[in-house]
């Protein structure tokens, strides 16, 4: 009797097993292989039990062009490119589309949105458990909102092509498309952007035609091209067809596509050139309007040659605004804008960026072909991954573009060891990139779910309240921020936000998995504890009862025990786990109080130690120094300015406006080795700086302490003076050290 169920369970085991069948053309393309191998693949792990599509199991899947497909007219060359179909008829599944990429986009289309499997980046996916699935009769299509999806990469792996393919990018920046990923959507030679210096490079150029370069100063120089020059203009055209026929003619053999797109676009900087002809046309058409008409003679001529490809441009720095006087791109030109100006962590719609909805919205009307460069991610020394809660904004921002008649988008979105929620915004991203009308609210919860499970309800919390708060406090986050522009995570704040970070890890700590994601998810608001708190500074005296809720050394431990570990599952991950390791270390002090100097030893002061100093243009090195009770000091060479001569100066300088507060000079170091030098009073502004020598490239900012604003304070200095410069009896080269800089508390 109690046998009986057993063997039951075993033979419907067996039968189970063959609930679905794929099946592919007689001979595959590489792409239509690539979609049957991962069908089979991901399937086998989702499916355990049976599959049921219609009321109809076993199933049968018919992936590419196969000849249920043209019997139902969806064969790839009746399709648009990157279109997709997912069709169930009875018993079998079309899943096929247009072009090299249909066949994939409908696969992957079926394991997303009936599977629910996710990417959520080169390293982590998301199956659900294995189970039996139910599905009704299947009849689903759709193509990319944007035509041209793509993203930078800067550590290129070998899952970055899998991975486009599998989240329906089709763009390629860094990263080869093979004929198994339906290759991409490119750029060709010589590069996707600031190509001037490509086609004329000033160490070929500049001596034998100085008139194709921009007169900068008085001066033909390296910066930009002529554009006004008509000799240039020729040469460029001749140069731009002969590297057309060239990679056309490089792609035939392979059977792929040939590139679609050429750039034509300035150097990155904002050097214009001054000559009569460029101004004169600049002051009638604006900046964008001078380069559009050079872009569309190119763009006239290659169109005759070339129908069908496209000369593209950036609107950038100067460029940005759109032109006067009339001007538009031609039909075969692509105005590619750079958004350099918004505030990141608030809408597009938000007051704060109108200036940028406003240029997106003028250039639609100069522009057929209207494409973005945009950023997801912040820039400057320490600044990327500091936490900015972008994510809700996302669904505006891709909105608006399409609604503004764009068409192709390019995303910056690199370091995923390090930029703030990177899996967060990928996905939401790509997702919008290539549906904007999607629910980007139920997709941030899906994300949440699956990505950090019963973490999810804290994790979500802390990403409202980071908008919430940024949204009050008139945040404003660029694309190179100052570390002040994160004052608006105020000590309340923070304490808030670990409190929550608390709950997730504790509701995760079984599962390792989720918990490294968690930690992960902390370590934006880890950092910005470690620098506002402890990054090259301590507090001597009675600390405020806030200072001492936020547990500085328990972030940098947080920081050295989970970060290194994320970084090394990246491509580069020796190179990354490093970089990340030396930044850990710049937080050294956040655990490690020096004792107070003998003079102030009664005194309260904040006491600000080299690792945090400014060290502008890399004019001092920061070097152990065994005879500095700190144990480090910058030292600055003496000799490469005469900045560092006798007299020393010291003092405070209030940045924003820009008035010196505190000055004194000494006409000779008080001794050999380390001395205090008083640099004076100060009451402290919102962002200034102490400032040491005369050349002020050594400083320490004080606008991210909020509990030094507005109070006043004696500044010191400790420095040491070697050399010739300072000491007659010394010889060699002379040099600056310093070690130390405090504000303390008036007596
Ligand atoms: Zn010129």
């Amino acid at each position: 009797m109690k046998l009986m169920p057993l063997l039951t369970l075993a033979f419907a085991g067996s039968l189970v097993a063959q609930s679905y069948f794929i099946k592919g053309p007689e001979s595959p393309k590489p792409y239509e292989a690539m979609a049957i191998k991962e069908l089979t693949d991901y399937l086998a792990k989702r499916i355990d039990g049976k599959l049921t599509v219609g009321g109809a199991s076993p199933v049968t899947f018919h992936v590419g062009d196969t000849e249920l497909a043209a019997r139902h007219l969806l064969l790839s060359d009746s399709l648009l490119d990157d279109e997709w179909h997912i069709k169930s008829i009875g018993d079998n599944v079309i899943l096929n589309g247009g072009g090299t990429h249909g066949a994939l986009y409908a696969t992957y289309h079926f394991l997303e949105d009936y599977c629910g499997i996710h990417w959520w980046s080169v390293v982590e996916e998301y199956v659900p458990a294995a189970s039996s699935l139910t599905l009704d009769a299947l009849d689903a299509s759709g193509r990319p909102a944007f035509i041209y999806r793509d993203m930078y990469v800067a550590q290129s792996g070998p899952n970055h092509a899998q991975l486009r393919a599998r989240i329906r990018l089709n763009g390629s920046d860094g990263v080869k498309m093979k004929a198994e990923f339906g290759g991409s959507f490119r750029y060709g030679p010589p590069s996707a952007s600031h190509t001037f210096e490509r086609y004329f490079p000033a160490k070929t150029y500049l001596e034998s035609h100085p008139e194709y370069f921009s007169l900068l100063d008085g001066k033909r120089r390296d910066g930009q091209l002529c554009v006004t020059n008509k000799e240039l203009r020729k040469e460029f055209l001749k140069k731009l067809l002969e590297n057309i026929e060239k990679s056309h003619k490089a792609v035939e053999a392979t059977g792929m596509p040939a590139p679609q797109i050429y750039d034509v676009s300035m150097n990155d900087n904002r050097s214009r050139c001054q000559c009569d002809e460029c101004k004169a046309a600049e002051e009638m058409y604006n900046p964008s309007g001078l380069y559009l008409d050079f872009v569309n003679e190119l763009a006239v001529e290659v169109k005759k040659k070339y129908p069908n490809v496209f000369i593209s441009t950036l609107a950038y720095y100067y460029n940005e605004q759109p032109p006067n006087g009339g001007v538009k791109a031609a039909d075969n030109v692509i105005v590619r804008l750079c958004d350099t100006q918004t505030n990141q962590a608030a809408s597009i719609l938000e007051p704060c960026n109108k200036v940028y909805l406003d240029i997106l919205s003028q250039w639609k009307k100069h522009a057929k072909n209207l494409f973005i460069w945009d950023y997801s991610i912040v820039y400057g020394k320490n600044m990327t991954g500091l936490p900015f809660a972008s994510e809700w904004h996302y669904g505006d921002l891709f909105r608006t573009y399409h609604e503004n008649n764009v068409s192709g988008i390019f995303w910056e979105h690199e370091e995923p060891h390090m930029a703030d929620m990177y899996e967060l915004k990928f996905f939401l991203e790509t997702k919008l990139m290539e549906n904007p009308y999607l629910d980007d609210k139920q997709l941030i919860e899906t994300f949440m779910t699956c990505y950090y499970g019963p973490a999810a309800p804290y994790v979500k919390q802390y990403r409202l309240r980071l908008n919430e708060l940024r949204k009050e406090r008139n945040g404003r986050v660029v694309w190179f921020p100052i570390f002040s522009a994160f004052n608006y995570i105020d000590d309340n704040a923070i304490v808030e936000f670990n409190a929550l970070f608390e709950k997730a890890e504790s509701a995760v700590k079984d599962d390792k998995t989720l918990w490294a994601r968690v930690r992960h998810a902390r370590c934006g608001l880890d950092r910005l504890i470690c620098m506002r708190k402890g990054y090259g500074w301590s507090y001597h005296g009675p600390a405020l009862a806030l200072d001492n809720k936020i547990d500085v050394a328990a972030a940098y431990r947080r920081l050295s025990e989970s970060w290194p570990a994320w970084a090394r599952q990246f491509p580069g991950e020796e190179t990354l786990a490093k970089q990340v390791t030396e930044m850990i270390s710049l937080f050294d002090n956040a655990q490690r109080k020096l004792p107070p100097p003998e003079v102030f030893k009664n005194r309260n002061f904040y006491d600000f130690y080299p690792n945090g100093f400014v060290n502008y243009r890399n004019a001092g090195k920061l070097i152990d120094d065994p005879t500095s009770p700190v144990g480090k000091a910058l030292r600055v060479n003496a000799d490469a300015s005469d900045y560092y001569k006798l007299p020393f100066a010291l003092g405070y300088y209030d940045n924003g406006n820009k008035k010196t507060l505190a000055n004194v000079s000494y006409q000779r170091p008080h001794k050999k080795g380390y001395a205090w030098y008083s640099g004076g009073k100060v009451r402290i502004p919102h962002d200034g700086s102490i400032f040491v020598t005369r050349s002020w490239y050594v400083s320490q900012k004080t606008g991210s302490i909020n509990s030094l604003i507005g109070k006043e304070y004696e500044i010191y200095v400790s420095a040491k003076f070697t050399g010739p410069l300072y000491w007659a009896d010394e010889q060699g080269e002379s040099y600056i050290y310093i070690d130390r800089m405090l504000l303390v508390e008036p007596e």
